[in-house]
């Protein structure tokens, strides 16, 4: 009885595994990330003060931008923000946040040509926004320094003059 007892069990497990479908995961997964959304998109209005006549952007996911080296991004125009895929815990909550201040900015007619200018004022403010949000959650471990945002935007007025700050490169979207 118990060596079979012993054979029958590995089987359950891999019925179980079989079972389980994959489609279903990402379906929960993709609705936890609208209920954050929902959330994060409340504090990103009242923390920016900018109008908020709109519903929250739809919260999407694609291993893509880790291809990329980035996180979270944004296109002009676009009802939805994009994560990379292994985003989570605060992190996932910040970026949906910060890439929900670029929409609001968008919708708010801030720009949507994003030239390296204009790009470095709302990645400053994204980042000023979401560094009081993540005081707000008590991760102060997530703030953001200046140097972050010099280096990671490109926003060096030393180092960017006549190439970045006021060029036109990367105006295709927010990250
Ligand atoms: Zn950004």
């Amino acid at each position: 009885m118990i060596p079979r007892l012993r054979f029958i069990l590995p089987l359950i497990a891999v019925a179980a595994f079989a079972f389980s479908d994959p489609a279903r995961v990402e379906t929960d997964s993709y609705r936890s990330d609208q209920r954050i959304a929902r959330i994060t998109w409340k504090a990103a209005c009242r923390i920016s003060k900018y109008d908020c006549p709109y519903k929250s952007p739809k919260v999407r996911r694609s291993a893509i931008l880790g291809e990329q080296g980035i996180r979270g991004a944004y296109w002009a125009g676009s009802p939805v923000v994009w994560l990379d895929k292994p985003v989570h815990g605060t992190q996932l909550w910040l970026t949906i946040f910060h890439e929900q201040v670029h929409y609001i900015q968008t919708a708010n007619g801030v720009g949507d040509d994003w030239g390296r200018l204009l790009s470095c004022m709302m990645e400053r403010e994204a980042l000023d926004f979401t560094n009081a949000y993540a005081l707000e959650l008590k991760a102060p471990g997530y703030v953001r320094t200046l140097k972050v945002w010099r280096s990671l935007y490109n926003c060096d007025p030393a180092t960017s003059l006549g190439t970045g700050m006021d060029g036109n490169e990367d105006t295709y979207f927010h990250r």
